[in-house]
């Protein structure tokens, strides 16, 4: 589930650095659009702006020409019509005068530069240039086109102004041109028609000229230049004929230009700072992507980590095992999963604290991080759960192998700084092969493969097999039924004789609880008490038993009584609590009862222990140690613990038919804990030679079926009545005994 969501949530993120691209390259074609179009309409107004100059420096030329034209045709009109000139030329001819006035007015004259005087012929009388007489009778100021204009003169009709205007080109120059006839200023002509005389002013567009007009009308840089030049910023001088004389031409100013250089660079420069934005979007864009993008992955790697082990954790497992599966379908290889649990964990947090108890963990990390080897994948699923996936070659016997190597790891007591601890660890296997079974189903598999190892004993690995699920099944409804057992009181208690090894007086009963299942007949107590402790039933289960034999008791006045206690009840904190209950409620005296327990509780989980037991002493129990042999079985826990009896198991009896190690070794034990003051009894005795060793081995009490097998109250009650039938037995093997020992060899 937690899994899913952190798969969307990377699928979003995945997403997310495309739609800040887009958005970004969006952002920038719409900068770029926007630029492109200010500076196309930048350059349309600059063109259109260069385009109105233009236009306008034209019109103004085109009247600059116009104007240098009719200026000089103003002036020829004061000359030519006038009295005093028509007088001088036609009544009353004065060579003098017509020089004076006309000749000498070329010299430096704004107006006009060159005179000449035509007869009707168009022959030049007087002709003057620059305030000098032309000696050539003004031949270069006549060219064809002034002599159009002449011709035009000539042949105007009365009435119409008898004045022709135009531009021509001279030796000179080009240069505007005026024919006009001589006449009084009514227009009046007192000459024969071929007397007439006509005046011709030139005035020719010298350099000053052109700079004057450049200055007056506002045209910079106009020069004066070929008629081939043509262009936007020019205009064209034409003669009369229409020939093309000469280019005006300036320098345009063209002020779209000017203020496009103006605003350019501003735009320019907007849109450089739009490209740094851009750009420095994009970068921290791109880096807050990034940054989340290993952010995300660190959050995935740690959601997929157990933070005390640093090894992957659930999670983790689930996805690693899945990757290794679909490889293994790939490769034609197996899978193999190994699930761990510690045996004893718990007690060592309980005991120890959490500190000890998660260096406890990390060692133990550590430690199966060098066992797994190669091709391998460990993780830490759970408290004290470990999983391990073996994929590639051979991932079965390497299995096998690593869950060797973990189980003598396991052997050895561990080292956490100063203190040492003895954990266990219980192994299950499960094999998947070529991938065919499924990662949840391999899971299952290993747990229910694990739950085996620790109910046929911890310490051991199992493989998972089909007929697990039925027992699993089974034992579920056992489960269900011993609880149903235990709510209606089904569970009976029989009592097994316990004598005195010397005279075979019954001393003691050892209670031990029957479970008749409805349906399936008698179920062992080896079956059913372990099914209590997995299934939380065993407190009720013991407190039962006790309850019952208490009451049992009270009829046996001579006798003391020993009830079993599982290490589950013991975790119970309330349990002292409820014995002392029991004991109040029974009215009976907590010295006739030995509580008996076996060592795997004290080795585990020692601080506890010791507490649990002192709370027992001060009720007035006392304790023994139950089953001494058929575990770890050191006798320092005598001695650490205080117990008052030790029981030696009946495995240990039954080893004493075969040799003599045997033998000293029981007699070694039982001297060892008589030399700490601590009674032996010894149970299992089945035959009469296992009874005299016993007793010769120093054991004080005796336990087995030679004596008795568990037997109902009633069955007690016989025995107690008829105490020679256990006293005979005890006086025939004494004297088969004393018999044996005076036998020679
Ligand atoms: P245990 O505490 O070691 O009890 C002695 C077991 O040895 C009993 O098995 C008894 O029937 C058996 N036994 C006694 N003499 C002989 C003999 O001469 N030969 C052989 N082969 N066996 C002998 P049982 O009654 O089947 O109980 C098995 C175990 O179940 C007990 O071992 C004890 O650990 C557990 N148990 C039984 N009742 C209770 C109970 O009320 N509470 C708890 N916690 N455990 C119980
Ligand atoms: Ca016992
Ligand atoms: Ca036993």
């Amino acid at each position: 589930m937690r899994l899913r969501r952190l798969h969307n949530r990377l699928k979003s993120l995945a997403s997310r650095p495309m739609a800040v691209a887009g958005m970004l390259l969006v952002f920038a074609m719409l900068a770029v659009m926007v630029t492109t179009l200010v500076l196309t309409a930048l350059d349309r107004v600059a063109s259109y702006a260069n385009h109105l100059d233009e236009e306008r420096s034209r019109e103004t030329l085109v009247g600059a020409i116009r104007t240098f034209k009719f200026q000089l045709g103003a002036t020829l009109n004061d000359y030519a019509a006038w009295d005093d000139a028509a007088e001088n030329i036609y009544a009353a001819p004065d060579p003098e005068w017509v020089i004076s006035n006309f000749g000498d007015m070329t010299f430096e004259s704004d107006l006009f530069d060159v005179a000449i005087v035509l007869d009707q012929e168009g022959r030049a009388g007087m002709a003057y240039s620059d305030g000098k007489p032309l000696k050539d009778g003004g031949k270069g100021f006549l060219p064809h086109d002034l002599m159009l204009l002449f011709d035009q003169v000539r042949s105007t009709k009365v009435g119409d102004n008898p004045q022709a205007l135009g531009f021509v080109r001279t030796v000179k120059g080009v240069g505007a041109a005026g024919v006009a006839l001589i006449r009084k200023k009514s227009g009046e002509v007192e000459a024969d028609p071929e007397n007439r005389a006509y005046l011709v002013f030139i005035r020719h567009v010298s350099r000053d000229k052109v700079e004057r007009i450049s200055g007056a009308y506002v045209l910079p840089g106009l020069v004066l230049a070929a008629p081939s030049y043509r262009s936007t910023h020019s205009v064209t001088i034409d003669s009369p004929s229409g020939i093309s004389l000469a280019s005006l031409a300036w320098t345009p100013r063209a002020p779209g230009d000017l203020s496009r250089e103006q605003v350019e660079p501003l735009v320019k420069a907007a849109l450089v700072l739009v490209a740094i934005y851009c750009m420095l979007l994009f970068i921290i864009g791109n880096s807050i992507v990034r940054r989340l993008r290993t952010d995300e992955a660190a959050a995935l790697k740690l959601a997929r980590t157990d933070r005390l082990s640093g090894l992957a954790n659930r999670d983790g497992l689930h996805v690693l095992l899945d990757q290794a599966l679909e490889q293994a379908r790939d490769q034609d290889s197996d899978v193999v999963l190994l699930y761990l649990d510690l045996d004893g964990f718990k007690e060592v947090n309980d005991s120890y604290g959490h500190a000890v108890g998660d260096s406890l963990i990390r060692a133990v990390s550590a430690g199966l991080d060098v066992l797994v080897g190669e091709n391998t994948a460990l993780s830490r699923i759970g408290g004290d759960e470990f999983g391990i996936v073996f994929f590639g070659a051979e991932a079965e016997a390497r299995a096998v192998s690593v869950a060797e190597a973990i189980l003598d790891f396991f052997g050895e007591p561990l080292t956490l700084g100063e203190r040492v601890v003895s954990v266990g660890c219980s192994l299950g296997l499960a094999l998947s092969r070529r991938g065919s079974i499924d990662g949840g189903e391999l899971t299952r598999q290993a747990d229910m493969a694990m739950y085996a190892s620790k109910e046929g004993g911890r310490g051991r690995w199992t493989a998972y097999h089909p007929q697990m699920d039925e027992e699993r099944e089974t034992r579920n409804q056992m489960a269900l039924d011993l609880r149903a057992a235990i709510e209606k009181d089904e569970i009976e208690v029989v009592y097994q004789p316990v004598v005195d090894s010397s005279t075979f007086d019954l001393v003691s009963v050892e209670a031990l609880a029957r479970w008749n299942r409805a349906g399936h007949g008698p179920v062992s107590p080896e079956i059913f008490i372990p099914i209590a402790e997995t299934s939380g039933l065993i407190d009720r289960l013991g407190l039962g038993v006790l309850r019952r034999s208490l009451t049992q008791l009270s009829a046996w006045p001579g006798l003391k009584l020993s009830v079993n206690v599982s290490p589950g009840q013991f975790r119970d904190p309330a349990f002292s609590g409820h014995v002392a209950d029991l004991f109040r409620e029974a009215g009976i005296d907590p010295r006739r009862v030995v509580l008996e327990m076996t060592e795997t509780y004290f080795i585990q989980n020692p601080e506890r222990a010791r507490s649990v037991l002192e709370r027992l002493r001060k009720i007035g129990l006392q304790i023994a140690l139950d089953d001494f042999g058929a575990g770890f079985s050191s006798v320092g826990y005598l001695r650490q613990f205080g117990f008052d009896r030790m029981k030696i198991d009946k495995s240990l009896v039954q080893s004493l038919g075969q040799g003599h190690k045997a033998v000293e070794m029981l007699q070694a034990t039982v001297a060892l804990a008589r030399s700490l003051d601590v009674p032996v009894t010894a149970e299992g005795v089945e035959t009469d030679q296992q009874a005299v060793n016993l007793r010769l081995a120093g054991c004080d009490q005796l336990q087995g079926y030679l004596f008795g097998r568990p037997c109902s109250p009633e069955a007690i009650d016989a025995l107690l009545q008829r105490p020679m039938e256990l006293r005979a037995k005890a006086a025939a093997l004494a004297f088969a005994n004393h018999r044996e020992s005076l036998l020679p060899g």
